[in-house]
């Protein structure tokens, strides 16, 4: 299957697996872009609320309409309802509606934010929103040579910011460990390259974020997003 779908499906394999221990009700996709995870996620009859965030309102005007149940939902309906917000602004700031998100979710979204963004979308996170399980997803730079056309030390898309390798993704997460002691993380590879390419890792790496404390409630909440679609 395509790179992304793989993203998509250890995504939601992640979820899965977390759910029986964290009842996961509440999902934020932030930059969910063409709320294309939307789709998988949909499958997942225990979620109750999924938030889609983006700081691109063109694609969002665009694929916000994709939310809307089809006739096949309708056909085989959830046992639960399934309340969807997708809200315009930017994943680093604290929004109140992101409040009680039990899971975070980032889809090759950090190679994309310029550094002050970077900076603050930690605290938003881990300081914030507190939900048990934040994953992340970004290009594995390691990965680069095997792509012929792409030359050295260009990215593999013109928006990407960066691309960081194995070691300085592990950094950046073992760094929010020691700043954000309540979480645990562990990493991975998606998207596995030809025989004999191994070492080079994985198309994509994920990262998972786990919260082994119990919450301090933040008031750090504030309305920073406007809403583009809501969908109960
Ligand atoms: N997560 C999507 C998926 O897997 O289908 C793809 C993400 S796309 C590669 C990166 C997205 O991040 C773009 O839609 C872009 O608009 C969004 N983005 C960039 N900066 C952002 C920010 N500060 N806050 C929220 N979204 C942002």
């Amino acid at each position: 299957p395509p790179a992304y779908n793989q993203r998509y499906q250890a995504v939601y394999n992640v979820l899965v697996q977390l759910q029986s221990i964290y009842d996961i009700k509440k999902i934020a996709d932030l930059g969910c872009s063409e709320i294309a995870f939307f789709i998988q996620i949909k499958r997942l009859e225990t979620i109750e609320e999924y938030i889609g965030v983006d700081i691109d309102e063109d694609t969002l005007d665009r694929c916000s309409c994709r939310v809307t149940p089809l006739n096949y939902d309708y056909l085989s309906s959830r046992c639960a309802p399934l309340t969807v917000r997708i809200l315009l602004g930017s994943a680093s700031k604290p929004d109140v509606r992101l409040k009680n998100t039990n899971a975070v979710v980032a889809i090759e979204l950090i190679e994309h934010l310029y550094p002050p963004e970077l900076e603050d979308l930690p605290y938003n996170i881990f300081g914030v929103i507190q939900p048990d399980v934040a994953i992340f997803t970004t290009p594995n730079a390691d990965f680069n040579v095997l792509f012929p056309s792409l030359l050295p030390n260009k990215f593999r898309h013109h928006d990407h910011k960066f691309e960081w390798s194995r070691q300085e993704f592990e950094d950046w997460g073992h760094n929010l460990t020691l700043r954000y002691p309540g979480y645990e993380v562990w990493f991975n590879g998606i998207g596995k390259g030809p025989v004999g390419t191994e070492d080079l890792g994985c198309c994509s790496q994920i990262a998972v974020f786990i919260r082994k404390e119990v919450k301090a409630e933040s008031n750090d909440f504030n309305i920073y997003y406007s809403i583009v679609r809501e969908v109960e």
